[in-house]
């Protein structure tokens, strides 16, 4: 079957598969090798080397992300870390300006604001649910625009057919972190960006049991990409690209049920005296509702919460919880909840975090796998408590 008329259970299970396998094998072997014989002037970057990304269980789980992404290709990557600082210093070079939507990943945040200014690079962050706001904040250096799908922790869903319109008009390139939302629930290059990234940690991979990232969209670009990344040296073991490929196979079904999950949950906790906000955008009542739903196939796992009675109440709730583990991350079959003020935005000053909204007493839920009757349960009987 062609794979562009594949849908998603079944791109996750076959897209990029080799077929037959090595020596008839369904599954992908993990080809541990550092180094393979190459024919006399093979171009550097294509030397089959595990730092140059061309080993074949690297190029198969590159051929995988980019089937279930529908990009013409994609690098897997150390890290989402490296998956989002290789592509924007391949974007940019020296004097360019970056427009970044405010209320990024506290990584990616600390990154433009740590380090973009010893490297002679600039940004601005715009509201990016304000498109009338962008001109004016476009420089006749600005090269690109990034943003989220579904911002963290407060599940925004930014303009993005405004974003695309708008970088079009004014020729800049689209980068979007696909992370919160996965394939199954947006797919960026078809929408219409030109290069998306993920921390391939979260739902992609699923287990909480690998780190790793990509880069997936046009191929001249995501070749540039590997170029800067085998510079960098950010590129993915293949022990953990296997994994990463066997987790990938039950990603439609897993995001799926955590949209159901996200779903019936935020509606319990919407309805409880005890909540005073439920940020999620599957809710009728959340801001960007009306226009998420236009293209997002769902509305994703991660919702975030507060409490009336603030932070002292949301640290009782933490204690009270017996099925959530209390962790950052998100994206894995178990689920997660924190404080972002003290994790994923614990890099940003207590007035910028306030401005965006992360407020101390936020609360923020990774669903997993479990029954969502349980976790209901579990929720209703801790803010009872
Ligand atoms: N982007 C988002 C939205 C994230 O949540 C994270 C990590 O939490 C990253 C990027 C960075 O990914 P990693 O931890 O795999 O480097």
């Amino acid at each position: 079957m062609d794979p562009r008329k594949m849908r998603m259970e079944t791109l996750a299970v076959h897209g990029g598969e080799r077929r037959p396998g090595p020596e008839g094998s369904l599954v992908y072997p993990i080809y541990q090798g550092t180094v393979y014989s190459v024919e006399p002037g093979t171009d550097y970057h294509d030397i089959k080397y595990i730092r140059l990304n061309c080993t074949p269980t690297q190029s198969y789980v590159n051929d995988k992300l980019a089937a279930m992404e529908g990009a013409e290709a994609a690098v897997a990557t150390a890290s989402g870390m490296a998956a989002v600082t290789s592509a924007l210093l391949t974007m940019l070079k020296k004097g360019d300006h970056l427009l970044a939507g405010e209320c990024l990943y506290g990584g990616t945040h600390d990154f433009l604001t740590h380090h973009f200014d010893d490297l002679g690079l600039k940004y601005t962050f715009v509201d990016p649910q304000a498109p009338e706001s962008w001109a004016k904040a476009r420089l006749p250096e600005t090269k690109l625009f990034l943003v989220e799908t579904i911002t963290n922790p407060l599940m925004r869903v930014p303009r993005l057919r405004e974003v695309v319109a708008f970088a079009r008009r004014e020729r800049l390139t689209t980068l979007i972190d696909n992370t919160f939302a996965s394939p199954v629930n947006f797919r960026p290059i078809a929408f219409g960006f030109d290069l998306a990234f993920h921390s391939a940690t979260k739902y992609l991979n699923g287990h909480s049991d690998l780190v790793a990232g990509c880069v997936v969209g046009r191929r001249d670009l995501v070749d540039s990409v590997r170029k800067t990344l085998n510079h960098f040296g950010g590129s993915l073991d293949p022990h953990a690209a296997f994994l990463l490929a066997r987790g990938m196979k039950t990603l439609a079904l897993r995001v799926r049920a955590q949209n159901e999950t996200a779903t019936a949950l935020a509606r319990s906790l919407a309805a409880n005296p005890r909540v005073a906000a439920v940020n999620y955008p599957g809710l009728e009542s959340h801001p960007d509702h009306a226009h998420a739903r236009e293209f997002l196939g769902g509305f994703g796992g991660m919702l975030s919460l507060r409490l009336r009675g603030g932070a002292e109440a949301s640290e009782r709730l933490l204690r009270s919880l017996t099925l959530p583990y209390v962790a950052p991350s998100l994206g894995g079959v178990e689920t997660l909840i924190t404080r972002p003020a003290l994790t994923s935005h614990a890099g940003m000053s207590r007035e910028d975090r306030e401005r965006v909204g992360v407020t101390d007493d936020l609360l923020r839920v990774s669903c997993g796998i479990e029954s969502r009757e349980d976790l209901i349960e579990d929720f209703g009987r801790a803010l009872a408590a």
